[in-house]
């Protein structure tokens, strides 16, 4: 195997399809909150994987249930049943208070079978025309192209065009959009409780009572997309119970399986009841290695006390950063929820995301001037309080030009 960051670089320029644009380091060791790279420096990773690894790294507990599994049996299919599914559906519907659990491989999938369960219902249902979305302006719901149809950004949408439809989309500004967008030809709304990829941005509050109401009042199914907000990210167990939604389904990825590749798309029971089977599938969808690994996880965040854990390093973080933003003026505003929290500032991100990680913190870029912070769910006080005091240093020397 190469080992230098210079080798990894030049055969990737070979041989890897070049759709992605990656900063200079290659990881080849985590351990909790911390990642090495190649050449055995450490980081402080307040990414997570884009909020995936949510145990931290190399957790023992999810690394032994992960051996175990590999060496008893990975993968049958869906031809067949095994133990896992049934244990990791049965929690995610407790937490979420869905009746059933569909399994796929990434939140672009979850997003995906969502959109197609909401068409499906309302064809058995014998109403064949209501079949259009309403999406909400800096929404990010995945790169498939159903998932990319109820995607705001224009650059990840033209190219690929046409895509699915009809789909309008509205400002979170203006509840009356909604109203207005919202008729009987809308299968469903597709909502992020906080927009992660959109610059950490909560929807408003009078928009968000009004995506609970237009619901109520005309039956439109709502998809809650908690792919990144989910799963005790934010301090709830979904963020949609922090703003009073009843969700018809619920798209689920990233935290659930810490790491190894799983989704689900959630259903109520009026959804389920009106699926039937061969009506979708995948064929990894859920297996057995999958299903053990979000079954760990769920174990952790509902039994063995995880998701109070966030809650309160959650507002210790918030205390932090609203402190940060007193201090420096480049901060322009706070916000999120939990361990889920966007810095926006008054310029380009992209300096204190290098200057970060070259003094050993790893914070995300999104929405070109937000730093996005979504460290594991497991980080302790004193991690945060580590990370933090290197991004107030980097804060501190942002050139003074871009502070204008
Ligand atoms: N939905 C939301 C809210 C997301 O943040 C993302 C990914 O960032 C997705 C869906 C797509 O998930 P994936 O990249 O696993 O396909």
């Amino acid at each position: 195997m190469t080992t230098t960051f210079d080798s990894i670089q030049t055969r990737e320029s070979q041989y890897v399809l070049q759709t992605y644009r990656r900063q200079p380091v290659a990881f080849v060791k985590g351990e909790g909150p911390r990642l090495y790279d190649v050449d055995g420096r450490e980081y402080l990773d307040f990414v997570s994987g884009i909020g995936v690894a949510s145990l931290g790294h190399a957790h023992p507990g999810l690394a032994a249930a992960i051996a175990d599994q590999a060496s008893t049996l990975l993968h049958t299919s869906n031809l067949y049943y095994h133990p896992y599914q049934a244990e990791a559906a049965a929690r995610l519907t407790k937490l979420s208070g869905m009746s059933r659990a569909f399994f796929c491989n990434s939140g672009a999938e979850a997003n995906e079978a969502c959109l197609k369960f909401a068409r499906r219902y309302w064809h058995t249902l014998g109403v064949r025309d209501r079949t259009s979305f309403v999406a909400i302006e800096q929404a990010f719901a995945g790169r498939t192209m159903g998932a990319l149809s109820v995607t705001w950004d224009e650059h990840y949408r033209t190219p690929f065009q046409p895509l699915l439809g009809p789909v309008t989309f509205v400002d979170p500004n203006s509840p009356e959009s909604l109203y207005a967008a919202v008729n009987d030809k809308t299968a469903a709304i597709i909502a992020e409780p906080i927009r992660g990829e959109g610059g950490v941005r909560p929807l408003p509050r009078a928009f968000s009572d009004a995506v609970a109401d237009v619901c109520r009042r005309t039956g439109t199914l709502l998809i809650a997309d908690e792919v990144q907000t989910g799963l005790g990210r934010t301090g709830y167990p979904f963020h949609f119970q922090a703003l009073g939604w009843e969700p018809a389904l619920v798209s689920v990825g990233k935290a659930l399986g810490s790491g190894v590749p799983v989704g689900a798309a959630l259903v109520s029971d009026k959804v389920a009841q009106a699926i039937s089977a061969g009506d979708h599938g995948t064929t990894y969808g859920g297996n057995l290695l999958a299903t053990r690994a979000a079954t760990f996880f769920l174990e952790e965040l509902m039994e063995r006390g995880l998701l109070d854990h966030v809650r309160s390093v959650g507002d210790h973080l918030e205390r932090r950063l609203r402190t940060l933003a007193l201090k420096h003026p480049v901060i322009a505003e706070v916000r999120g929820a939990g361990l889920m929290r966007g810095v926006e500032l008054r310029v380009d991100a992209t300096s204190v995301v290098d200057l970060a990680r070259e003094r050993g913190l790893l914070v995300n870029r999104t929405n070109e001037k937000v730093v996005r912070l979504l460290p594991p769910l497991t980080i302790t006080a004193a991690e945060l309080d580590a990370g933090i005091d290197i991004l107030d240093a980097v804060l501190a020397e942002v050139p003074a030009e871009v502070h204008a």
